[in-house]
């Protein structure tokens, strides 16, 4: 790959973490970054992130030979719609890292039609509740999957010069067209959110009549609404920039709902069966079971309800340096033996990890 001088252009969560996987896999390349406002771009010069900051978006893009876009998507074309107006460097290679590509890849095949510009869109597909470059963080996107979008305006050479680039940021790369990525997403993350914000608007409708609603939500609830706490700014621009695909999922969701309706009605005890058994076996059979769709890995351990069991369990892993995501008890009933769950940024340390307690104790433990 022959570019030198690439400018990230919005220094939050993910631009600040491509920032990192960048700078630490091309250390010879000259990284610029855009941000609007000022601490940000300080951060990034004092963590050494970056070798050159500004908040004047077309001098750093006039001297880029790649552009990464890491805006809310509606801002990110109006970005486009910015450099399009620009005297860019000749096969400048543009990209972005938007949660939607239809709309995007659309503007940029419009705005570039013609010009000596090539642009691939792109979706790291992993994140976390925070916010800004303070949250950035070098792994973010390992054995994450990280979608390239192809175009109008780019070659299989493109898409793989782009891989190059962010080879650092250890994902593991898919190329799918624009309407392939909207409708998949639109399944797996896009309705799910607005299930979960509905659910949550469901209990607080209830609660109004009969309060004491919430004190009963427990673990199938927490699980099933975790993602209703994520940002209402960037869920708002996704329903917005992927509307055809998240009203096809409403509709097909509310004919599955009025179907599971009729049987409830229909006191069809053994379809009722069947559709929880059909579920339950597809989800089992999911890849995110195994924590393959995240940059996450599970271990199960079936604990007895006592107050230092965490402290034991943590204690088998002393002198080991396990990178430890998260620790969270699924409790089942009250009183009776909970499931601790462990995930770890590794599979090699959830490997570790399931020996260690096979060695050390008798708890059940799976992956
Ligand atoms: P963020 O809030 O951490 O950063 C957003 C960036 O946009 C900041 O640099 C901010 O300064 C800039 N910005 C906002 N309004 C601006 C304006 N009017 N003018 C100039 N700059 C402005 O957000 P993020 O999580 O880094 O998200 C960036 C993109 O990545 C979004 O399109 C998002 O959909 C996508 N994405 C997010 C996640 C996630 O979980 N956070 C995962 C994958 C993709």
């Amino acid at each position: 790959m022959c570019q030198k001088n690439i400018l990230i252009a919005g220094l939050g969560l993910i631009g600040g973490s491509l920032a990192r996987t960048i700078k630490s896999g091309h250390p010879d390349y000259h990284l610029a970054a855009y941000n609007r406002s000022q601490a940000p771009r300080e951060f990034a010069i004092q963590e050494q992130l970056v070798d050159q900051v500004s908040d004047d978006f077309a001098a750093l893009a006039v001297q880029a030979d790649v552009i990464i876009l890491n805006f809310p998507v509606q801002l990110s074309i109006q970005f486009l719609e910015i450099l399009a107006q620009l005297p860019l460097k000749e096969n400048v290679l543009i990209s972005d890292s938007g949660s939607t590509k239809q709309e995007i890849v659309a503007a940029a095949e419009q705005l570039f039609e013609g010009k000596p510009i090539r642009f691939v869109g792109g979706h790291p597909m992993a994140g976390s509740h925070k916010t800004g470059i303070i949250a950035s963080d070098a792994l973010l996107f390992e054995n994450a999957y990280y979608i390239l979008t192809p175009s109008a305006l780019s070659t299989a050479a493109d898409v793989e010069a782009l891989q190059a680039l962010l080879k650092d940021t250890r994902a593991k790369f898919v190329t799918l067209s624009p309407e392939a990525h909207d409708a998949m997403t639109a399944v797996t993350s896009h309705f799910p959110h607005v299930v979960a914000a509905s659910l949550v608007d469901n209990a607080y409708d209830f609660s109004q009549q009969l309060p004491f609603t919430v004190n009963l939500a427990a673990g199938g609830f927490r699980d099933m609404t975790r993602i209703a706490e994520s940002s209402p700014d960037m869920w708002t621009e996704i329903l917005m920039s992927n509307p055809a695909h998240i009203v096809g999922q409403i509709d097909h969701f509310s004919q599955k709902l009025a179907t599971i309706k009729q049987l409830i009605l229909g006191q069809s005890r053994e379809e009722i069966w069947q559709f929880f058994e059909h579920a339950r076996d597809f989800r089992t059979q999911m890849p995110i079971h195994k924590g393959a769709m995240v940059n996450f890995y599970d271990l199960f351990i079936s604990v007895p309800d006592q107050s230092d069991v965490i402290h034991d369990v943590l204690g088998y892993f002393a002198g080991h340096e396990l990178s430890i995501i998260n620790i969270k008890i699924n409790e089942t009933r009250v009183d009776v033996n909970g499931v601790l769950q462990i995930t770890f940024k590794t599979e090699h340390d959830r490997a570790t990890a399931y020996r260690l307690i096979k060695e050390n104790a008798t708890y059940e433990v799976c992956n």
